[in-house]
C-alpha cells in the first residue's frame, strides 16, 4: 500500500524505526521494496529534487505507487531536504506521500515560517511533513555543510519549531554527517534522550545514516528514532559494483546491460535488508 509517513510511523509503533532509502536511480526502486517485503517492514524511498528531476516526477511517481499497490509491506515516497518550496508543492500535486522542507540555513524564524506554510499545503493534501531544526553537517548533491558550521539542535528550539509548525517528523542534529563512510559518528545521546523527552509525538529523524555503526544503530532506534535516513551507502555500493561488472574482461557491447546492473540491483536489495534489520526493536 501506499501511503504517508504518518501512516507509517503508526504501522510501525513500538517495533523499532522505518528505514527511509535515497533513490538514486529508477532500478534501485524495485529492489528496495523486495529488501523491505522480505523482512516484511514498511520501507520509505526518498529521492533528493534532483533524481526527481533525472527520473521525471510522473514516471517516478507511478512507478512508486505501482509497486506500493502490489507490494506486501506499506510505502512512502518522500522528498528529501528541499529548500524550494514551489518545487514541493509541486511534489505534493504530483502525488509524493510526504515531504521534507529544509529551511535548516534559515534563522529560526524564517525556518518556522517557511515550514509552516509547507505544513498548510501538504496536510491539505493528506502529505506528511518533515523538517529540520539545527544544522547536520556534511555534502548531500554537492551541498556542503562544513563540519564546523553544523550545529546541533537545541531542545528548546526543536519544541518550538514542533508545536508551531506542525510538522509530523523532526531531523536532529545529534553528531551524524551526511555523506560520512570512512569513519564513524559519535552520537550525542544525551541530547537524544532530551529531544524525545521534549517532542514527544513528533518522528525524530536521523540523518546520515551510513556513518553511524550497527551498535549506535541499535542504540538510536531503543532511544526513540523513528526514522532513519541511509543514502550515502547506496550510491557508493552501487559504483562499486557496477564498476566491477562493467570493467569485467568478457563485456563487449553486445554483453546485456541487465547483466551488468543486475549485481548493483542484488546488493541495494541487501543493503536495504541489512539495514532495516538493525531498525527493528
Ligand atoms: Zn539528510
Amino acid at each position: 500500500m501506499y501511503k504517508n509517513l504518518v501512516d507509517l510511523f503508526k504501522e510501525n509503533e513500538r517495533k523499532g524505526a522505518v528505514g527511509a532509502f535515497n533513490v538514486h536511480c529508477f532500478e534501485m526502486l524495485p529492489s528496495m521494496i523486495k529488501g523491505a517485503e522480505e523482512l516484511n517492514v514498511p520501507v520509505i524511498l526518498q529521492t533528493s529534487l534532483g533524481t526527481a528531476e533525472y527520473i521525471g516526477f510522473e514516471p517516478l511517481i507511478a512507478a512508486v505507487k505501482a509497486l506500493a499497490e502490489t507490494s506486501s509491506v506499506s510505502v512512502a515516497l518522500h522528498m528529501d531536504h528541499c529548500k524550494d518550496i514551489e518545487a514541493l508543492k509541486k511534489a505534493i500535486n504530483c502525488g509524493y506521500s510526504s515531504v521534507m522542507y529544509d529551511g535548516s540555513s534559515l534563522p529560526l524564524e524564517e525556518n518556522i515560517k517557511n515550514t509552516k506554510e509547507v505544513v498548510e499545503y501538504a496536510h491539505a493534501h493528506g502529505v506528511s511533513v518533515e523538517g529540520e531544526v539545527g544544522s547536520i553537517g556534511g555534502a548531500e548533491e554537492g551541498v556542503v555543510v562544513a563540519k564546523d558550521a553544523a550545529m546541533y539542535t537545541r531542545p528548546e528550539d526543536a519544541l518550538r519549531f514542533a508545536s508551531e509548525t506542525g510538522v509530523d517528523a523532526l531531523a536532529v542534529s545529534i553528531g551524524t554527517t551526511h555523506g560520512q563512510y570512512k569513519s564513524k559518528a559519535k552520537i550525542n545521546y544525551e541530547l537524544l534522550a532530551e529531544l524525545k523527552v521534549k517532542l514527544g509525538d513528533t518522528g525524530l529523524v536521523l540523518h546520515g545514516g551510513t556513518g553511524v555503526s550497527d551498535e549506535d544503530m541499535r542504540r538510536c532506534v531503543r532511544e526513540g528514532m523513528k526514522k532513519i535516513n541511509v543514502g550515502t551507502e547506496l550510491n557508493k555500493s552501487y559504483i562499486e559494483v557496477v564498476s566491477r561488472t562493467f570493467t569485467a574482461e568478457d563485456v563487449t557491447p553486445l554483453t546485456s546491460l541487465r547483466k551488468l546492473l543486475g549485481p548493483a540491483n542484488d546488493r541495494i536489495k541487501e543493503i536495504v535488508k541489512e539495514k532495516a534489520s538493525l531498525f527493528k526493536l
